[in-house]
């Protein structure tokens, strides 16, 4: 990468938009479109939240954010070290939720997917969960 960096911040809803506005605020070094911006603000906020309501069910814990820049792309990787997930491909299936009882659509990674190029998931139950974004 041409740079990178690290954030570590607690896993409350509030923190959200914090990390949106710091991913966007790195990757606009390499002066992307408001369109890309955008994109990148949307698809950090699915992950992100997903890393407070599913990883730690609402409970204290660490979220990460590792973003690194090339010439032309970025990568970002949202990590938490919550509950896991136990059937990945389930899981990014467009509607799928684990809570529907918290009225959650079930288009979070649907989201991610159609505003990134690519995405990741690496995920162990009980250990935590790790998505990877690529632009
Ligand atoms: P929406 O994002 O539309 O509000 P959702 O969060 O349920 O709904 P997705 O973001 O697509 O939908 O996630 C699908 C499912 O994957 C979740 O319901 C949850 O079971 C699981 N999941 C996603 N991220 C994590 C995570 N970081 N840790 C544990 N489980 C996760
Ligand atoms: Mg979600």
């Amino acid at each position: 990468p041409i740079n990178e960096m690290n954030l570590e911040f607690s896993s409350k809803s509030r923190n959200e938009s914090f990390a949106r506005v710091v991913a966007a605020a790195f990757v606009s070094q390499l002066d992307p479109t408001l369109e890309e911006l955008a994109d990148v603000k949307t698809a950090v906020s699915e992950a992100v939240t997903n890393a407070i309501i599913h990883g730690y069910e609402n409970r204290d814990g660490l979220v990460k954010m590792n973003c690194k820049l090339y010439n032309n792309s970025v990568e970002i990787t949202i990590s938490d070290e919550g509950k896991g997930i136990e059937n990945i491909s389930l899981a990014r299936q467009p509607m799928y939720t684990s809570r529907p009882d918290m009225e959650r659509s079930g288009m979070g990674f649907t989201v991610m997917e159609s505003f990134m190029d690519k995405i990741e998931v690496v995920s162990e139950l009980g250990k935590g969960t790790k998505v990877t974004m690529f632009k």
